[in-house]
């Protein structure tokens, strides 16, 4: 047997064969961003001297953890912040301070990332999915309302792309019935509503580090932000075993292990003066997409709008089309990367089929799974390099 059939080859006097397809070309805007600079790769390097070399010899919650805890909480105005060990883990840690567990229902958006749902999983809650907004693909606050019942714990608008949820309508409808409020703000450091900080609005609220996020670092790190000094005090027991800080070894719950690493805490430091211009460079490219796309909306193209007042997210720009792939392969082949985080809204992922069936469809979620494509963002973009984004968009749409 012959590894090729040719028995489908063209006859000989057939056309001549189109030409290969030409190579692609490798995107020299790639989608994700570069990776530390040499001048971060110091200060990483410097951190872990400074931590390896301390006498103190403490690598978690240690007391630059607890500086960093402190200078963050004047920052989003909160009353207390609590490193933890990721975002994932905080969102866990939250639900438990707040009491989700074993017969509550937690409603979380249909969109989004996989730990909105599978942390609510963790704590043996079940979650509950409502729509988003088809423009914003944020919660959408009357889907949300619908799916309260008498079991629900907690609702979880998350902050996603360059959108913010509409945290005074939330706030309102989660008072108004009763239900908690986490506001998962992973990705919404710098961003703001009616100029109070994103991630502030809830009764918990909460940032990540992951690398990729705007304050993202060399490992796994977040914050909870809690303006209640009851949570404050079980967030700061859940995340160390349990353990009562002023008497170590006096266990007072059933824990979880969640901690702040110290060597990302003297990185962080480092780096916080620098947060704000690097939120600023992204702001330059935010702008100019905003600016350049918004005429395309005559040609379909969602370019989210947040109305006044708002400081929209600096994490991920993304437009949406009903011609996505198209408009991807279109970018690819000018060198410009872009990326389709969410291909399938959770609602319709395998593994939460079995709380699902109360929305097996959700239109809002399934139109921004279908259209939504991230554009290059990060703060060491130029803006020749926004331009060339978004003048390959426009001669996609011309
Ligand atoms: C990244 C992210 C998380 C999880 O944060 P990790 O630090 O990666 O665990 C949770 N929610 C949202 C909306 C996120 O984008």
């Amino acid at each position: 047997m012959t590894l090729i059939d040719h028995s489908f080859a063209a006859p000989a006097d057939a056309h001549p064969a189109p030409p290969p397809p030409a190579a692609p070309v490798p995107p020299d805007l790639p989608y994700p961003p570069p990776v530390p600079t040499e001048e971060e790769r110091a200060l990483l390097l410097d951190a872990f001297h400074e931590v390896a070399t301390d006498p103190d010899q403490t690598f978690v919650l240690g007391r630059r953890t607890a500086e960093l805890e402190q200078r963050l909480r004047g920052r989003a105005r909160v009353a207390d912040v609590i490193a933890c060990g990721s975002g994932t883990g905080g969102l866990i840690l939250a639900l438990r301070a707040l009491g989700a567990g074993p017969g509550d229902e937690v409603v979380v958006p249909a969109f989004g990332a996989e730990p909105l749902a599978s942390s609510v999983l963790a704590v043996g809650a079940t979650p509950v999915f409502a729509d988003v907004e088809p423009d914003t693909m944020v919660l959408d606050v009357a889907d949300t309302e619908r799916r309260i019942t008498p079991r629900t714990r907690a609702i979880v608008p998350a902050h996603t792309f360059q959108s913010v949820a509409d945290m005074p309508a939330l706030a309102a409808l989660a008072a108004r019935r009763g239900v908690a409020l986490l506001e998962d703000a992973a990705v919404a450091m710098g961003a703001s509503l009616h100029g109070r900080p994103a991630g502030s609005w809830g009764d918990l609220g909460l940032y990540s580090f992951f690398p990729v996020k705007p304050f993202g670092m060399a490992g796994e790190g977040a914050v909870v932000l809690s303006d209640d000094p009851g949570l404050s005090r079980t967030l700061r027991l859940l995340r160390d075993h349990g353990q009562d800080g002023e008497l170590p070894g006096l266990y007072r719950e059933p824990g979880i292990e969640s901690r702040f690493d110290e060597v990302q805490a003297a990185y962080q430091l480092a780096r916080l003066d620098t947060l704000d211009g690097r939120l600023a460079r992204r702001k330059i490219v935010v702008d100019h997409y905003d600016a350049a796309l918004s005429p395309l909306r005559a040609h379909g193209l969602v370019v989210p709008d947040q109305g006044p007042d708002i400081s929209p997210c600096l994490y991920v720009y993304a437009v949406q089309t009903e011609q996505r792939d198209r408009l991807a392969a279109h970018l690819a082949a000018r060198g410009i990367g872009t990326r389709v985080y969410y291909p399938l809204p959770l609602n319709r992922l395998p593994q939460f089929a079995p709380y699902a069936e109360h929305a097996p469809a959700l239109p809002g979620a399934d139109l921004a799974s279908d259209r939504h494509l991230a554009l290059p963002l990060h703060q060491h973009m130029t803006l020749a390099q926004a331009w060339r984004v978004t003048d390959a968009i426009r001669s996609f749409f011309a």
